[in-house]
């Protein structure tokens, strides 16, 4: 290898991280190396064994006020997709296993997770009458504690809160490995109140500006609704300002068009080969008209709009909205765009949008990728044609993690960039191989200064 492949920028930006939930995630149980639904039983087992058991109680009432405020047993990590049978433990055994607590166990890319009946009742979503997609029910019409999307969001809102102190500490605990991981700069992807909050006492206490890192922030769509309370509330965040605190910037906003190709909810131009028959094709979330008021609403603030659209239908969308949005330049990110149609390619240099990807997660999901879209491959992640159209590394196509989906670690997303699969894989093995960069490149989509 020449000096050439050597290069490495001088500081590195991490484009796509949950910053909150990578912290947090150090304390939950982690079942990423799980491989059946017995040893994600045992796993949970075990947590539950080490929290203090239930008192015994008066009444019903005394019962519920100590489910609500006591800590559930929360995990994340699984890959159902990678066992030899992929399947989530049933709801009944949930149940057994963590009998009076909430539990949480989420699937690696966080759209999907296991609960049981107390927290899916907690929650609201046991009823026989909501007949939505995204509670999975068995063939008899019952829950099967399976959620997915929004059903999945709305059971994890329904836990107890982090306190302010505990969400700042996780905050720290994340940033402080993302700087071990070289990086200066950091996007936080779906930043909620509470997350911003955290973020600004990072950096008032000046601990920002020490470790080195400035977080750029994109707010999250759900809590739009409030952002013109923000402008007064306590802490003082400004929009696409410094909220008050060295280090930190609000600059743009978030939104979900699709959902992921582990769900076989990414919304794709064709069925997937093992689709779901409730959505062949997957899952669109917003409307040609959402997505092009998200767009207005952040460029009239001065902010960017970050869209996550994995399927190449979701990526069409939202290069379609900026278009007919006349968005200025640089105003749009596509996230993800994991397959990328060929006629979809020269409009991101067209229209000045984004592409905001992370090449790691080829890494692990080759096989998944293989068995959902095995006709498609050559689209996936089709960055030596993104480069070639005109989009400037580090400037118009950034690389990040997702973390905490997948480790923050950049040299993993250099080597599925350059060999397209695991480093024990020929080139030619990989996918869409003839969609390879170079190791020069591919630094220099996580340069902070380009
Ligand atoms: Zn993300």
């Amino acid at each position: 290898m020449g000096e050439r492949s050597k290069w490495r920028p001088a500081r590195l930006r991490e484009a796509h991280a949950h910053i909150h939930p990578h912290g947090r995630s150090k304390s939950m149980v982690d079942l990423s190396d799980c491989r059946s639904a017995a040893e994600i039983l045992n796993r949970l087992a075990e947590a539950y064994a080490g929290l203090p058991p239930a008192p015994s109680f008066g009444s019903e009432e005394e019962r519920r006020r100590w489910f609500k405020s006591e800590p559930w047993v929360l995990a994340h990590g699984a890959r159902i997709e990678s066992f030899e049978d992929p399947e989530w433990p049933p709801l009944e055994e949930l149940d057994a296993i963590v009998p009076d607590r909430g539990l949480a166990a989420w699937s690696f890319d966080h759209h999907e997770l296991v609960t049981n009946s107390l927290s899916l009742s907690h929650a609201h979503l046991a009823s026989d009458t909501l007949r939505d997609p995204c509670i999975v029910r068995d063939a008899d019409g019952k829950p099967t504690g399976l959620l997915q999307e929004h059903a999945a969001h709305q059971l994890w809102s329904s836990r107890p809160e982090s306190s302010h102190e505990r969400a700042t500490a996780d905050t720290r605990l994340a940033i402080e490995d993302l700087a071990r991981h070289g990086f200066v700069e950091v996007h936080d992807l779906k930043s909620d109140v509470a997350d911003l909050h955290a973020l600004a006492t990072c950096g008032e206490e000046g601990w920002l500006r020490e470790t080195g890192v400035s977080v750029k922030a994109f707010y999250a769509h759900a809590d739009w609704g409030s952002l013109d309370e923000l402008e007064d509330n306590a802490w003082q965040i400004k929009l696409s300002k410094d909220l008050g605190a060295p280090g930190v910037r609000v600059v743009g906003g978030k939104i979900f068009v699709d959902g992921t190709l582990n769900g076989r909810t990414a919304w794709m131009l064709h069925p997937y080969a093992d689709g779901r028959p409730e959505h062949p094709e997957g899952m669109r979330l917003l409307s040609q008209e959402e997505i092009a008021n998200a767009i207005e609403a952040c460029v009239a603030s001065g902010l960017q709009l970050a869209a996550h659209a994995i399927g190449d239908a979701a990526v069409r969308a939202v290069l379609d909205a900026a278009e007919r949005a006349r968005a200025p330049r640089g105003s749009v990110r596509i996230e993800h765009a994991e397959l990328i149609d060929e006629a979809d390619v020269p409009r991101f240099a067209e229209l000045g949008v984004i592409a905001s990807v992370q090449p790691c997660h080829l890494l692990y999901d080759i096989e998944a990728l293989r068995r959902a879209c095995p006709d498609r491959l050559d689209r996936v992640l089709p960055i030596r044609e993104l480069i070639d159209s005109g989009l400037k590394p580090g400037r118009d196509i950034l690389f990040g993690s997702d973390t905490p989906i997948v480790r923050p670690d950049p040299e993993d997303s250099i080597l599925a960039a350059t060999n397209r699969g695991r480093s024990d894989m020929a080139l030619a093995d990989g996918i869409a191989p003839s969609q390879a960069i170079s190791e020069a490149e591919a630094w220099a989509c996580f340069d902070a200064d380009a």
